[in-house]
């Protein structure tokens, strides 16, 4: 059905996530792409130099080695990608150069059931040129 899917995932809430590669993998077409993607919060370039040569790389692959591990865990074949910055506007721009053809999102942070949807879900979902599937 689907050729390429971006699957955003919050690592804060992995279970969450390892639920959204499941619909994505339903989803997607023999041979297609899933793109997991997670995104590290700017750290200011002041802070930056305080911290020890190597510390981002490092965070890099090991945020890179958590991703995978949940897709892994379920079987499912997709590729994990790791980014820093503010996450709607890096979700957007990753999708538009895979030539992500559908983005699966949760619609936000478990157990806040009052809000119809996230600060993340909502800024995705208006400005993709994409197809959005939220995932409740
Ligand atoms: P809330 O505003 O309730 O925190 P969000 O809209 O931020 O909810 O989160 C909903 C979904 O957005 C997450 O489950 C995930 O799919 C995606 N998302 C949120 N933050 C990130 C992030 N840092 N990296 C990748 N995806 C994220």
């Amino acid at each position: 059905m689907y050729k390429s899917i971006l699957v955003p995932i919050d690592l804060a809430h992995s279970d969450v996530g390892q639920a959204i590669i499941k619909r994505a993998s339903a989803l997607a077409d023999n041979n297609a792409s899933i793109t997991l993607l997670h995104v590290i919060g700017d750290i200011p370039s002041y802070a930056q130099s305080y911290l020890p040569e190597g510390q981002l790389q490092e965070n890099l692959e090991e945020t890179t080695k958590a991703l995978k591990a949940l897709s892994d865990a379920i079987n499912v074949e997709a590729q994990a990608v790791v980014r820093y910055g503010s996450p709607s506007p890096v979700i957007l721009d990753e999708a538009v150069e895979r030539g992500s053809d559908l983005i699966i999102i949760a619609s936000h942070h478990p157990g806040i059931k009052d809000y119809l949807m996230g600060s993340t879900a909502s800024r995705v979902v208006r400005h993709a040129d994409c197809s959005v599937l939220i995932s409740r």
